[in-house]
């Protein structure tokens, strides 16, 4: 039987912390950190994702704007707005919620963000500083399951750790934390051999491919670490991880559940971004 990791919990645990630093900060500077959050579109599950993030801000005490702007807004007037948004000095964080419209460039965008403003830590420069090791702002996702790690108190240091799924927001960000941390890292994707025999080695495993209940109990090492990144619907509406929870609870030590495991962690980790981005704009 596994340890369930609770990302709620945890989630809750560190959010206090960042509401707590947050009082501390406006005390000293007279100003709260302040985070912009574009949608552009109707995308409903965009919507969610944006209204909890607002939520997010108000429950540890940030500033936030969340600017709605319709599918039909040109590439000039996004644009004219995040150069607008990089001038605001009451904003810290800037976050354009993917994907954009077909019409839209998303990549343009990621770049004309301020670095010093990515929150999302999209933009080359932060990706660049991530692989040197030098965190200003950590991808979102991949923080977050670093930080369900450590509160578990797992080791990760000399471990193999197997991550499944190559994005350029989750996979690779993740291999990269892992490897910092003195993990032996092994990244697999969807042109992986052997894959289940790879995933056997792991004493570490973080599913990140975004296929319903992929990972079954006969891919886990007895003992492995298994951490859930995917969020997937199924057909009835539910939500569902990469992981088959059912099979691979009873051979693993610890497991997220999906909700409830990396979900509620990725928020938390852009509001932690969001007060470095302003404790930043102070020094
Ligand atoms: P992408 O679709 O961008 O990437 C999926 C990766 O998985 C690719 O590298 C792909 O390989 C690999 N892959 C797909 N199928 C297989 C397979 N059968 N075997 C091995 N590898 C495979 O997804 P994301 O990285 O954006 O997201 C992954 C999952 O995480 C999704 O379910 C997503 O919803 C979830 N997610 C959850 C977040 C959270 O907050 N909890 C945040 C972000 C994402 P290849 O490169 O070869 O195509």
């Amino acid at each position: 039987m596994a340890n369930i990791i609770n990302g709620k919990a945890i989630s809750a645990a560190i959010r206090a912390e960042l509401k707590q630093e947050t009082e501390e900060f406006v005390q000293q500077h007279g100003f709260r950190p302040g985070l912009a959050v574009i949608i552009v579109g109707e995308d409903p599950a965009s919507q969610v994702y944006v209204r909890n993030k607002h939520r997010a801000c108000e429950e540890v005490g940030f500033y936030s704007e969340v600017w709605e702007l319709p599918a039909t807004t040109t590439q000039d007037e996004l644009n004219a707005l995040v150069d607008r948004l990089n001038g605001d000095p009451a904003i810290h964080g800037i976050l354009c919620q993917l994907p954009l419209p077909s019409h839209l460039d998303e990549n343009e965008i990621i770049l004309r963000i301020d670095p010093k403003k990515d929150v999302d830590a999209f933009h080359p420069f932060n990706v660049g500083k991530i692989m040197i090791g030098d965190y200003s702002f950590l991808p979102c996702t991949p923080a977050g399951v670093m930080a369900l790690l450590e509160r578990s108190d797992i080791e990760i240091a000399g471990k193999e750790c197997v991550v499944v799924g190559r994005s350029n927001i989750v996979g690779k960000p993740q291999a990269m934390l892992l490897l910092h941390a003195h993990g032996t890292v092994t990244v697999c994707h969807s042109r992986t051999k052997n894959l289940a025999e790879i995933c056997r080695r792991a004493d570490i495993l973080i599913a990140a491919i975004g296929k319903a209940d992929f990972f079954k109990g006969d891919m886990i090492k007895e003992g492995a670490v298994v951490i859930d990144v995917g969020m997937n619907r199924r057909a009835d509406g539910s939500l569902t991880g990469d992981v088959d929870f059912a099979s691979v609870e009873p051979k693993a030590s610890y497991v997220t559940p999906v909700p409830g495991g990396v979900g509620p962690m990725t928020i938390t980790m852009l509001m932690k971004n969001t007060l470095t981005a302003a404790k930043q704009s102070v020094m």
